[in-house]
């Protein structure tokens, strides 16, 4: 019964989290990522995972915390996309992602911004200064990952390594190894680890950063599941927790 319960808030959770935000030109030559219906899908496309609506609770120390969630590619700029048809482009995966983590981040109290809220093309450089110039606590880039072996599968976080300011370096690890560990576990996909990365995104950014590579489109296995609105959704539930148990340790651990 209670199960039940849990189960309806969920679906409720992720239709009221739903709806496209994209200009519908653009999508209506696109898959319809964002349009499955997601209250009809079978129960085990949850995979288990424990309804995450019990789990939404204010931060209590980091209740100021300003995230700039940024998006990946957009306009021009397509990203990478899928080998079967239909094409699924990174772009518009980028983007359902991040709306998905700006609604679990908002709901759990934080603050946020996104570099780009529809299908336009922003250089690095200004999603860099516009993370910089809003005085965010952290920053997360998200993308989804490409390459020429189809076999390869995974999720996999960069951060950028200073030599300058280790602080930052060392925050990002650390931002980085909490967030995939909410990740793989929200999502039982494959870890591929934390990596360096010199990405303008993640350098020039001044606040702890990290990009976010949600698994690969050119993996069939693997697109197969992220074309799946409850999957990305998933993948957003669990870099939000992955934040939040970011901040709440180390507001306790700050004097
Ligand atoms: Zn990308």
């Amino acid at each position: 019964m209670m199960k039940n319960f849990q189960n309806c808030l969920w679906i409720f959770l992720l239709l009221s989290l739903g709806g496209c935000r994209c200009p519908s030109k653009e999508l209506s030559s696109q898959p319809a990522v964002h349009s499955a219906p997601v209250a009809q899908l079978p129960a085990e496309s949850m995979m288990g995972v424990k309804p995450p609506i019990k789990d939404i609770k204010k931060p209590k120390l980091s209740k100021a915390a300003l995230i700039v969630i940024d998006a990946g590619h957009g306009g021009d700029d397509f990203g990478t996309r899928s080998l079967s048809q239909p094409k699924y482009h990174e772009k518009f995966l980028n983007l359902t992602t991040s709306l998905a983590l700006n609604e679990f981040l908002q709901k759990m109290g934080y603050r946020t911004r996104l570099t780009r809220s529809n299908d336009e093309f922003i250089s690095l450089q200004k999603r860099a200064n516009f993370a910089n110039d809003q005085g965010a606590d952290l920053f997360v880039s998200m993308h989804y990952n490409s390459a020429p072996a189809k076999q390869a599968d995974g999720i996999e976080i960069f951060y950028y390594k200073s030599e300058i300011n280790k602080k930052r370096s060392t925050q990002s690890s650390q931002l980085a190894s909490s967030i995939l560990a909410q990740v793989i576990q929200a999502t039982k996909a494959k870890s591929r680890g934390v990596k360096e990365g010199n990405f303008a995104v993640i350098r020039e950014t001044k606040m702890p950063a990290v990009l976010i590579e949600g698994g690969f489109l050119t993996n069939e296995k693997e697109m197969n599941k992220i074309k799946e609105p409850a999957y990305i959704k998933r993948i957003a539930w669990g870099i939000a927790k992955g934040v939040e148990a970011y901040l709440n340790e180390r507001s306790v651990s700050l004097p």
